[in-house]
């Protein structure tokens, strides 16, 4: 049954067992009215519940009341449900099933939903609060899981999305920066989860939208996993806020216009399915670091500007920004050498080894508060986390501030640190003092060596 105070719907007809239950509610300290049974009816379908009787919802393994329990929902609680079977519904969430007699319909699935008919082409997103504020895709990155944000309109290519209908009546939005598509993260039915870009998957909903004309010359863009609908966090148009889902409320948070512009583009672009190798050192998407003299000091840019070309000022690596982030290995390898101690310019430091299409490549890591790998010749993963930013070398707070500084390499360099900037150049790859250095954004977004 429903209630976590109660155990067979049945029993509560006879007067001793309800005389039972009364003192089991009252032994726990529950002063709750008995609610009215209410009557049995197949529930209104998929959609978002909230649980409405005092004493919390059970879940159970199946739908009845013969079913163990494997966990409960509190009082006041909202939970998606994907299925029904009766008066039952299959919350994903608990991988199990709940009596919706004891829940209440907040908003319906989007099961009947369909979408305008929008034609498929390159458009730009406009918030309805201000249209030359767009949805953007962070720092032009091309990874996976890069999040969405709303920017300033500046004409560049991860602020256009190629819109394709689908069978389903739903689109797919594709980024024509990167090729990837917005999905909400981790298919979450949750208000708030950030919307990303990542590779097109066809069985995943949470890639697949409605686009609904809301007749004011804007839509609203409502995910087919979640029934929830494209969202500016907050209402804030300010350069940087995040895009999320959040539950339908009618706002202009959650209305954006369409503007085609496929007549300056020839052809749909190239889908971007390649299982990407490299990823960005910490987790999320991550501009360069901007805490020094406001500053940017991302690939080959000068820092203090108005150089010669002789000045060595000119960067080797990225600065992301990310203080006490924890710092995971940017590909498979292996630990080729580590300091633990705070000294020079790199302070604490991780040099992984790698092979990229044949060729050895290392990845560096400096300026890191702790280092979490043991030995040379450690075997890492994408998921082992190496160290931790901050505080040592140049990106003490004394000095630069906190920051990972984020190198590829060819050669592992006799005294274990590297240089940070160079004489002047261009392109993506630099050979300084006997090490070519590649820009690190080229390779995790192109899964090659420059
Ligand atoms: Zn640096």
């Amino acid at each position: 049954m429903n209630r976590l105070t109660s155990s067979n719907k049945t029993i509560v007809a006879t007067k001793m067992a309800a005389f039972a239950l009364l003192a089991s509610m009252l032994l726990l300290g529950i002063f709750a009215i008995f609610p009215a049974i209410p009557a049995s009816a197949a529930a209104a379908g998929p959609g978002t519940y909230k649980v409405t009787t005092s004493a919390g919802l059970n879940v159970r393994s199946g739908p009845g009341t013969g079913y163990g329990r494997v966990g409960g929902i509190n009082y006041g609680a909202t939970f998606e449900v994907t299925q029904t079977s009766g008066a039952w519904g299959y919350v994903p969430a608990k991988n199990g099933w709940a009596s919706l007699d004891y829940a209440q319909l907040v908003q319906a699935a989007p099961t009947s939903m369909t979408s305008s008919n929008l034609p498929n082409g390159y458009y730009v997103i406009s918030s309805k609060f201000d249209f030359c504020k767009v949805i953007d895709i962070y720092c032009a990155y091309g990874e996976n899981g890069t999040c969405a944000i709303i920017y300033d309109w500046n004409g560049t290519d991860n602020q256009i999305f190629y819109f394709e209908r689908l069978s389903d009546g739903t689109y797919r939005i594709q980024a024509k920066h990167s090729g990837r598509y917005l999905e909400v993260r981790n298919s979450s039915h949750s208000n708030g989860a950030e919307v990303a870009q990542w590779d097109w998957h066809d069985s995943y909903a949470c890639k697949r939208w409605y686009v609904i004309d809301c007749g004011d010359g804007c839509y609203k863009l409502i995910n087919k996993e979640s029934g929830k609908a494209l969202d500016l966090n907050g209402g804030n148009t300010s350069n940087g806020t995040r895009i999320q889902q959040y539950q339908e409320n009618g706002t202009n948070a959650q209305r954006f216009r369409l503007t085609n512009v496929s007549a300056a583009f020839s052809n749909p672009p190239a889908s971007n399915d390649s299982t990407s190798s490299w990823q960005y050192p910490l987790k999320g998407a991550y501009c360069s670091w901007r805490g020094y003299s406001n500053s940017t000091w991302s690939w080959g840019e000068d820092r203090y500007g108005n150089s010669s070309s002789s000045s060595r000022n000119f960067h080797l690596g990225l600065d992301l920004n990310g203080s006490s982030s924890t710092v995971y290995a940017a590909l498979e390898g292996t630990v080729a050498a580590y300091s633990t101690s705070n000294s020079g310019a790199n302070g604490r430091y991780v040099i992984l080894k790698h092979s990229v299409g044949g060729q050895t490549v290392y990845s560096f890591y400096a300026h890191l508060s702790s280092v979490k790998v043991s030995s040379v010749g450690q075997s890492v993963n994408k998921n082992t986390e190496i160290g931790v930013v901050g505080g040592s070398g140049n990106g003490s707070n004394s000095n630069y501030g906190e920051h990972l500084h984020f190198a590829i390499v060819d050669t592992l360099w006799k005294s274990g640190g590297y240089y940070g900037y160079a004489t002047k150049f261009s392109g993506n790859a630099k050979c300084y003092e006997g090490v070519t250095y590649y820009n690190p954004k080229y390779v995790i977004d192109n899964n090659r060596l420059p």
